[in-house]
């Protein structure tokens, strides 16, 4: 989320820095088949089965094609399975998927040149779409809490987030024309209205909920909906205050404390332009910080996090919505971390980016990279996701340096296993520091 004159500034910096026009480079070139032709918008609502979205034979999710809404391969037995249970399963990524896209598209439209006009339209089409259909989609057959698109709130949020952020990115750099903005007025008025008859209290969900009102609020510059959803009983703040613990850490465990951070960074970027700056208060800045750095104090030695509670076995943190975090994080703490509170965030991130590969995975909050390769292969700043684009903050070289000094003494628990030895501590020494360029941080473009 970003006004106008933020754009400006931002464009600015991506010209002078080459891993931002390599980022820019990416987001092009992965937007390139959606503005050629325009992608499906899937004709039902989302359903959640036992099992749709499953290979029948050996229970391995089906790999989600955003350009085939029929044709679902397994990636384990290679086989091709249909079936409406499947359709209605692959209609969850799709509509996220899309919604994504809008924001990716207008992003791109906003920073590029005169040759990425074509994907602002492309991102009107797609606000303009939903406008079409949205009340066509029954607000029924759901699991948890009220929702058009999905079962479920949380995901009609984290959707919300992203098709407001498209029209908003649109708005700023001059792309939206009228019928598109009053297109956009009526869905994210009924959307709101969805989302906001469901209030999930300290659930991870919430904080989406949470995020996804904010957003509304400044598209319709609503005072008393912004104040509620930040700062009432139930608000991003009390999330941020209540839901973490002193060491970091959301309730709910590592799994929920990733998607939570996620939505809580989310609504954040809408609450400033809301008026209520985070980073500005010492106390919330203090509770985001530990979040931040919660993940890597719980970091098993292969980088992947523990399977605590209901969360997966195995899942490696150099995934890009994860490392997103971080990336974002960083950029708007850092900004005035004058007391350098941050660099051990920094260590964390620089360690994530000299991981082995991991597989990637598949997430409603970010799928930038579907169809997902599942070949693994390393994570890279410069093909993050639309999220993540330049401001004016540098990371100065001392500040990199101190920070790897730091995390050689007592830095975050990361080990490499292969070695049995602190891989901060082996691995720093050996890195090129390239961080005097402009930092990558986040556009606030959705999710
Ligand atoms: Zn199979």
């Amino acid at each position: 989320m970003v006004t106008a004159e933020e754009l400006a500034a931002r464009a600015e910096v991506v010209n002078g820095s080459a891993d931002l026009w390599a980022l820019l480079a990416h987001l092009r070139a992965s937007a390139a088949p959606i503005v050629q032709r325009m992608p499906i918008i899937p004709d039902q609502k989302a359903l959640l089965t036992t099992d749709g979205g499953f290979c029948p034979e050996d229970g391995t999710a089906l790999t989600f094609d955003p350009w085939n809404p029929t044709d679902h391969r397994c990636p384990e037995c290679r086989k091709v399975w249909r079936g409406e249970r499947h359709d209605w399963s692959w209609a969850r990524y799709q509509h996220l998927w899309l919604a994504e896209r809008a924001a990716h598209l207008a992003t791109l439209a906003a920073l590029g040149g005169p040759e990425d006009r074509s994907a602002a339209a492309r991102a009107r089409d797609i606000l303009n779409a939903y406008a079409e259909r949205y009340w066509r989609y029954p607000n029924r057959d759901n699991v948890l809490g009220p929702s058009r698109l999905f079962f479920s709130t949380y995901l009609e949020s984290v959707w919300v987030c992203n098709y407001v952020a498209a029209a908003t990115v649109l708005r700023a750099s001059g792309q939206l024309d009228d019928a598109t903005a009053r297109a956009v007025n009526q869905v994210t008025e009924e959307a709101a209205t969805v989302i906001g008859d469901y209030d999930e209290s300290f659930s991870n969900r919430q904080t989406w909920n949470n995020a996804a009102l904010t957003a509304v609020a400044v598209w319709f510059e609503d005072e008393e909906l912004a104040q509620r959803v930040i700062e009432g009983d139930t608000g991003l703040i009390a999330h941020l205050v209540r839901g973490y613990g002193r060491d970091g850490m959301w309730y709910e465990g590592e799994n929920y404390h990733l998607f939570a951070l996620r939505g809580l960074l989310t609504g954040a970027g809408w609450a400033r332009l809301a008026g209520v700056d985070f980073v500005a208060d010492e106390r919330l800045a203090t509770r985001m910080r530990l979040a931040l750095g919660a993940s890597a104090l719980t970091a098993l030695p292969d980088f992947t996090f523990p399977a605590r509670k209901d969360s997966r076995f195995g899942m490696s943190l150099a995934q890009p919505a994860y490392v997103e975090l971080w990336e974002i994080g960083l950029a708007r703490l850092g900004m005035r971390d004058t007391g350098n509170e941050m660099r051990d965030v920094a260590a964390w991130l620089h360690a994530l980016y000299a991981t082995p590969s991991a597989p990637r995975e598949l997430s409603e909050s970010y799928l930038h990279d579907a169809p997902i390769d599942r070949i693994p292969h390393p994570v890279s700043r410069i093909s993050l996701g639309a999220r993540c684009a330049p401001q004016q903050g540098t990371v100065c070289q001392s500040r990199v340096r101190a920070a790897w000094g730091r995390a050689r003494a007592s830095g975050p628990s990361a080990f490499d296993a292969a070695r049995g030895e602190r891989l901060l501590a082996s691995r720093s020494r050996h890195w090129t520091v390239r961080h005097a360029r402009p930092f990558l941080v986040s556009l606030d473009a959705g999710t």
